[in-house]
């Protein structure tokens, strides 16, 4: 038995996220980032938003970034530079957080579901034959939980009717699919940095990330007041910029992203090793080619509300992501969905729980979770 100072382990928490943590690790080199940018006075779209765009632009292996307010702020952006308008439709999944279809609703354009595969819950390829139509534009890739969808079939399929690709990377920073980087797959790419995301800033930020020297320029007006020249607009435009204080605090946690990375795949391994001797469990699946980061560990199971209650009462963190498909919402009750509509989006959303994920998660507290899943499953 160890000596444990303190009481029995088993009575710790484990929260969910503990972002706690990691500024314990890297808070002096935070603060001296905050102090030069403090000491600088430049606020706005100066050296440190540059240098960022550049570092991200080519973690992402693209040419071009452009840092923006939020992940929100670059999907509506990188969905116009696209091309998208009020009356075009844009086809994307149902089991997304929101900000995926409001984007496209925010520009007037119509979002036109597609179902999911269950065993991934990404993007099903063979789902979008069956819903796009002649006002289709663009498509909305998701690369939900950290995990890249099966993108060949998807941008097989636009090439041929000639629709945008845009990623929403959010939850995906760093993965790959067959040895490319999500971020450098599709169109653009749109990049969160909300402060739980794999990387993740002190407040909102974003980014968009293109191989288009076109669409990044677009993108650089459109998010500055149409601005070509100094106060010289050629379209509308808004103010969507991303300022210097998160650009500084970012780069300072990307030199880490890798380590992290690393960290969280270790965490998700033993606890699919642990989880593999679990009946009635489901595991998250990597398909053979695929990098996953594991933004979210998420795994399935029937009972799913029992058991985060379970969970709950032996102080273990976790949370659904997401509970109501985008197509039952109220907010898109005027497009006339009904339960059944996307089943597998449907399904997942009842059954899915995210576990405790984040890189300092230790192995005993992996154990605990497992053991505390195991002992609900018995009763
Ligand atoms: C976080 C997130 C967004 C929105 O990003 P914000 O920075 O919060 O605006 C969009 N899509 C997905 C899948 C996300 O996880």
């Amino acid at each position: 038995m160890s000596m444990h100072p303190h009481a029995s382990p088993s009575l710790e928490s484990v929260p969910q996220l503990d972002l706690a943590a990691q500024y314990a690790a890297i808070g002096s080199e935070i603060r001296a980032a905050i102090e030069k940018v403090l000491a600088s006075q430049q606020f706005v779209l100066g050296l440190e938003g540059a240098a960022l765009e550049q570092e991200i632009a080519s973690l992402c292996g693209v040419a071009h970034g452009v840092g923006v307010g939020s992940g929100t702020d670059a999907l509506v952006l990188a969905l116009r530079a696209c091309g998208v308008q009020a009356g075009d439709e844009v086809l994307l999944p149902p089991f997304t957080f929101v900000a995926t279809g409001s984007a496209a609703s925010a520009l007037g354009a119509k979002p036109v579901f597609a179902d999911i595969r269950p065993e991934t819950y990404n993007l099903d390829a063979a789902e979008l034959e069956r819903r796009v139509t002649r006002r289709t534009r663009a498509i909305v890739v998701v690369h939900l939980y950290g995990l890249a969808a099966d993108m060949d079939p998807i941008l097989a399929f636009a090439k041929a009717r000639r629709l945008a690709v845009i990623e929403d990377n959010a939850q995906a920073i760093g993965a790959s699919y067959k040895g490319r980087r999500t971020g450098s797959l599709g169109d653009a790419a749109c990049l969160s940095f909300y402060p739980t995301k794999n990387l993740g800033a002190y407040g909102d930020a974003g980014m968009v990330v293109s191989n288009s020297p076109e669409l990044a320029e677009r993108i650089q007006t459109l998010r500055n007041h149409g601005q070509t020249a100094k106060y010289f607009s050629t379209e509308p435009g808004w103010n969507n910029r991303l300022d210097e204080l998160q650009a500084a605090i970012l780069r300072v946690k990307l030199r880490h992203l890798s380590n992290w990375q690393r960290a969280r795949q270790a965490n998700a391994a033993e606890y699919t090793r642990l989880l593999n001797q679990i009946p009635g469990v489901m595991p998250p699946v990597t398909p053979e080619g695929f990098e996953h980061v594991f933004h979210q560990y998420t795994i399935r199971v029937e009972r799913r509300d029992a058991l985060q209650q379970f969970l709950r009462e032996r102080k273990i963190g976790s949370t659904v992501y997401y509970p109501y498909p985008l197509h039952l919402q109220p907010l898109y009750a005027s497009l006339g969905h009904k339960p059944g509509n996307f089943p597998h989006a449907e399904r997942a959303a009842q059954e899915v729980l995210s576990l405790p994920m984040y890189p300092e998660l230790r192995a005993e507290q992996i154990a605990r979770v497992v053991e505390a899943i195991a002992d609900f499953l018995k009763c």
